[in-house]
């Protein structure tokens, strides 16, 4: 059957994670928390991962343990300068506008910040939309709710004929469970099982044109 739609995640898929962004961002996290929480830096790590792990996200733990605004949150951790750490990617540019099929962004952060990361990378406008991390609230990836709540707002398409790109494990587990194509960004030390396939860069995506689930996608150059 042919695919419908490739779901791209934003963060460490988009670009690589020796970037620097995701470090940025984890930075204003903590920063976040010591001001709000009243907690010493110490603290903060054990509180962040026990937050990330219970509920999927800081931003969700937050929310449900501490009530925090998410707005405030996501303002606040996502304002770093991304062109010091992105460059646009015509590269990748290229490669995307190829795929004939609809493409859209599933991220755990906000349309802000996706919008942001787009326009710095040099891709604006292959994206048909964005669905952030407030479109599936109360949930975010890896719950299985926030995958089926993104299907909804993609017009349900059957998750069989969905791939989702993502450099999260967790996320790859999640929608492969559901049905989902998956295919994993990134190195992860073979540690992919549940992945129907895996590239160490987005970039490297036509290296997988055989797979018969991304027959037909490419554009006739
Ligand atoms: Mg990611």
């Amino acid at each position: 059957m042919a695919l419908d739609t490739l779901i791209f995640d934003l963060d460490d898929t988009l670009y690589s994670p020796t970037t620097g962004v995701w470090d940025a961002i984890g930075e204003r996290i903590n920063q976040f928390i010591v001001d709000n929480l009243a907690l010493d830096g110490a603290e903060v790590k054990q509180v962040r991962d026990e937050l990330f792990h219970t509920y999927g996200t800081t931003l969700r733990g937050l929310q449900i343990v501490y009530g925090i605004d998410p707005y405030k949150y996501l303002n606040f951790v996502h304002n770093i300068p991304l062109e010091t750490y992105l460059r646009p990617n015509p590269m990748l540019n290229r490669m995307l506008k190829q795929i004939s099929n609809r493409k859209v962004i599933f991220t755990n952060s906000d349309q802000n910040h996706a919008l942001r990361v787009l326009d710095r990378l040099g891709l604006d406008g292959i994206f048909e939309r964005i669905i952030d991390v407030m479109d599936v609230t109360p949930f975010c990836k890896p719950q299985p709710e926030a995958f089926q709540q993104a299907l909804k707002l993609l017009g349900n398409p059957d998750p069989t004929r969905c791939v989702l790109i993502d450099d999260s494990l967790r996320n790859i587990n999640t929608a492969s469970e559901l049905g989902f194509h998956t295919i994993l960004v990134g190195n992860h030390n073979g540690n992919a099982h549940s992945a129907s396939a895996r590239v160490d860069t987005l970039e490297d995506l036509p290296l997988l044109a055989d797979l018969p689930f991304l027959q037909g996608i490419w554009r006739p150059e």
